[in-house]
């Protein structure tokens, strides 16, 4: 019965997988193929979500009847009855999408029915700043669009339906911070794998063979020794003005690393108070060699070397100290990008707060790993400079009392609203970030 209920919706996704092959837009044809299958997996989003693919649909028929009618006036030819047949199946498809809004259908995918808007929202935010890249940037970045052109869109698909459902599972606080770990890993995973089968012939994943090292400090002092190069600063720059400082917990290749690092350690101890002008420095160093060596002239193997001893150094950093710590010592202590990502962050107005029913019973500390929430912190009701917004602390106040702030929203849509654009912004990065 379901499936009889359902077969509109199959049939149009058929005809208008049908029309793009005959067209020859493999992508967009595999997305038509494949858009049904959300149905199985019995969520809520999942409609809203092939509602408007549907929606989309039929504006493609409408668009194409257009064309084609006016193709056969030009030619004098008779047009009325493709009219009608194009114009029914754009209304078929119409009608398709509004069956999905039936109650009966309504109420049988209805499994994590509260998460149904911010996962769509989370689908289509992740659609369109991938849409984005595809449209606008000549080279070809998506990988499925390197092997096979136009299937990136079938890549965007997929990537819009992983955020949906990992948003899903980041919205559900008791599982927030094991998801933003395993995300977050699994990132620097796919970061990493497709950097080595680059390196091992396959060129085709790496972003232009021209290689660099992927150690964030780099961000910054790769354009300024090479007076060129500014792709990752714009896009480190454009998440920090979209999420603050959550690069440093859900973005960056290698605080990924320094997060399992420090896992180990049940609790993370207190760092020493000078982490914070030793950080400083350790900036002002690197910015400063990056620039002399670029005045003096030194080669860029002598520079790679020592950007190359800058990073293995922060690796001895997560291994000797952070291990034993349990806090991210690399990236609260050794990281430039980190501090920057701290400072600059602070224009977004996401923060995470303490509200003032807290009793100052410290339970929360052994949660943040950046160092963020010692006593004087918490006495103060904000977390230090050092916060990532990583959402840790929220689910270890069994009380509630430490939440996400954003002007002018409940503390509540502040998380949803940071959850979504993280999750997408993560999700982009998996289709788009490489070396
Ligand atoms: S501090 Fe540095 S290494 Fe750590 S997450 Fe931030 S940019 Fe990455
Ligand atoms: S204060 Fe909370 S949100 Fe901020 S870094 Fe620490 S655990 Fe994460």
């Amino acid at each position: 019965m379901t499936v009889l209920r359902l077969l509109p919706v199959i049939l149009s996704a058929l005809f208008l997988s049908a029309h793009f092959l005959r067209i020859g837009h493999l992508g967009p044809m595999a997305v038509s193929l494949a858009a049904p299958l959300l149905l199985l997996l019995k969520r809520r989003w999942s409609l809203t979500v092939l509602q408007i693919l549907l929606l989309a649909g039929a504006l493609i028929w409408i668009d194409t009847t257009v064309e084609f009618v006016k193709t056969r006036i030009a030619f004098e030819q008779p047009w009325a009855r493709l009219a009608i047949i194009l114009g029914t199946v754009a209304i078929f498809t119409l009608l398709s999408a509004y069956i999905l809004r039936s109650k009966k259908n309504q109420r049988l995918y209805n499994r994590l029915e509260e998460y149904a808007n911010p996962s769509a929202g989370a689908f289509i935010f992740t659609g369109i700043l991938l849409a984005v890249v595809q449209f606008k940037v000549g080279l070809p970045l998506l990988l499925l669009e390197r092997f096979i052109p136009g299937l990136g869109w079938f890549e965007i698909f997929l990537l819009s339906t992983y955020a949906a459902v990992i948003t899903e599972k980041m919205l559900d606080p008791s599982k927030t911070p094991v998801w933003r770990r395993r995300i977050w890993l699994l990132f620097s995973a796919v970061f990493f794998a497709q950097l080595i089968l680059g390196l091992a012939g396959f060129e085709k994943f790496l972003m232009t063979g021209k290689l660099h090292l992927p150690i964030p400090a780099m961000i910054i002092a790769g354009p300024l020794y090479r007076g060129e190069g500014l792709f990752m600063p714009i896009l480190f720059v454009s998440t920090v003005l979209l999420v603050g400082p959550a690069w440093c917990s859900h973005l960056c290749y290698i605080g990924a690393w320094d997060s399992a690092a420090s896992g180990g350690r049940k609790k993370p101890k207190k760092l020493p108070h000078w982490r914070t002008p030793v950080r400083i420095i350790i900036t002002i160093i690197v910015i400063a060699t990056a620039i002399v060596l670029r005045l003096v002239g030194v080669s860029s193997v002598i520079a790679t070397i020592l950007g190359l001893a800058f990073g293995l150094v922060g690796v001895a950093v997560m291994l000797l100290w952070s291990r034993k710590t349990g806090s991210m010592t690399h990236c609260v202590v050794f990281c430039p990008i980190g501090l920057l990502a701290d400072w600059l962050g602070k224009i977004n107005p996401f923060r995470i707060k303490i509200n003032d029913n807290c009793t100052d019973c410290g339970i929360c500390r052994l949660s943040c790993r950046y160092d963020a929430l010692n006593l004087s912190d918490i006495k103060r009701r904000k977390p230090a400079v050092t916060c990532t917004l990583c959402g840790d602390c929220l689910h270890s106040c069994e009380d509630g009392f430490i939440e996400y702030s954003f002007p002018g929203l409940k503390a509540r849509t502040a998380r949803t609203v940071f959850i979504v654009m993280i999750v997408s912004l993560h999700a982009a990065c998996m289709g788009l970030a490489r070396i």
